[in-house]
């Protein structure tokens, strides 16, 4: 279905996607997704992992020449290869297109498959986003298996998303439930991926997958160890964007209310007012980077920059500290601000990560007044911060 420009901008559309097809159900959603003009030519992108049986099955039954995009990072399991063939030959799905990184690519930036140890972020840009970027510039939308129970970064998710403005992301599974996705499969009879009975309830990429321990998140064998949740990077037009939607969406009802800055001296008003860009526009001089932005992109973009604002959606989330950090060493001089959940202990270690402030809530701010602030703004004893700056 060609998309119709009359309908509009990304953003009108989502919204009125959404409105219209707020209480329908998954399949519903998928059906109206595939002939409304307003979404336009679609193709579903599925990791063929523990759970892509079932949107794989719903296209099947409703349009099986529906472009199927499955991304081979070449670090995948084998038994993903080999389900992702069964499957596709017992649903009869007719336009399977298996992307993959370019050669040339991966022998400057990954040459002995090692990357992923040192820069995941940069592997799963390299051999994910980008492959997956290429596969969908024919298109208007996507379709997802993302869903609200997979972790606190899709907790918002809606059925329809804005993709930086360029494409629509359609996740018809957003309000399921791990029993709703058990149902399906056995009474529908679906293959099921082999790892998930030997431990992995949610399969990626051999290396950054491991198995998951009775009462832990299903994700939790995801990039075990590290900060990371999602594949994180995305791209759009080659340029960087932010992180998930879901990200977006719970930051911007937050935002109105992260009006207390923290500093060496005390509490303050935000002086931005809030007034920060995405790192794709240029020219911008304060920019907002979500927790998973791959910050060796600015290299080279942060002249004009006065000011940064890095996400931090849990104060458990330490990926802040760590792009501060690479900030400092690319030689950013400007101002630093950690912004969202951080904590009255984390004072000292964000000011020695190279932040210069913190902005939070006006309830944190309460909770945590700034007399615990500055009992434990100890940094002074061990200036990194000079270091990191070239200073000292
Ligand atoms: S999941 Fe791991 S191996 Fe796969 S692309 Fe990402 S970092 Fe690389």
């Amino acid at each position: 279905m060609r998309h119709d420009p009359s309908s509009g901008p990304v953003a009108a559309r989502v919204e009125a996607l959404n409105a219209r097809y707020r209480n329908h159900a998954a399949i519903a959603v998928l059906r109206h997704a595939l002939s409304d003009p307003a979404v336009g030519r679609i193709a579903l992108v599925s990791s063929f992992g523990a759970e892509s049986v079932v949107l794989l099955h719903m296209i099947a039954v409703l349009d099986r020449a529906t472009p199927v995009v499955f991304i081979d990072t070449q670090m995948l399991f084998a038994e993903t290869l080999s389900y992702q063939a069964e499957v596709a030959a017992q649903l009869g799905l007719s336009d399977v297109r298996t992307i993959r990184a370019r050669p040339a690519a991966l022998a400057a930036h990954d040459p002995d498959r090692l990357l992923h140890k040192s820069d995941s972020d940069a592997c799963c840009a390299l051999r994910k986003a980008e492959p997956l970027e290429r596969a969908l510039a024919p298109f208007d939308a996507w379709i997802t298996g993302r869903k609200r129970f997979q972790g606190q970064t899709r907790a918002r998710l809606d059925f329809f998303e804005n993709e930086a403005d360029q494409r629509i992301k359609v996740n018809p599974l957003a309000h399921w439930r791990p029993a709703d996705v058990r149902d399906y499969m056995l009474n529908n009879r679906l293959p099921r991926h082999p790892l998930v009975a030997r431990g992995y309830p949610s399969i990626g990429c051999a290396p950054c997958t491991g198995r998951v321990k009775d009462g832990e998140d299903p994700r939790a064998g995801r990039w075990r160890g590290q900060e990371k949740e999602e594949c994180g990077i995305h791209l759009v037009n080659g340029k960087l964007v932010r992180g998930p939607v879901a990200d977006d969406a719970r930051q911007d009802q937050e935002e109105a209310a992260m009006n207390v800055i923290v500093t060496d001296t005390g509490f303050a008003a935000d002086d931005r007012g809030g007034d920060f860009q995405s790192p794709d526009l240029p020219g911008a001089t304060a920019l907002d980077l979500a927790p998973d932005a791959d910050v060796s992109v600015l290299q080279g973009r942060l002249e004009g920059v006065d000011i940064i604002r890095i996400a931090f959606p849990a104060f458990s989330d330490g990926r802040g500290f760590t792009m501060a950090r690479r900030l400092r060493m690319m030689g950013f001089a400007g101002r630093l601000r950690a912004a969202g959940h951080v904590i009255a202990d984390q004072y000292a270690m964000a000011r020695r990560a190279g932040f210069d402030e913190v902005e939070i809530t006006p309830d944190l701010a309460r909770r945590q007044p700034w007399e615990q602030w500055q009992a434990r703004a100890d940094w002074r004893t061990h200036d990194y911060q000079k270091r990191l700056r070239g200073l000292a």
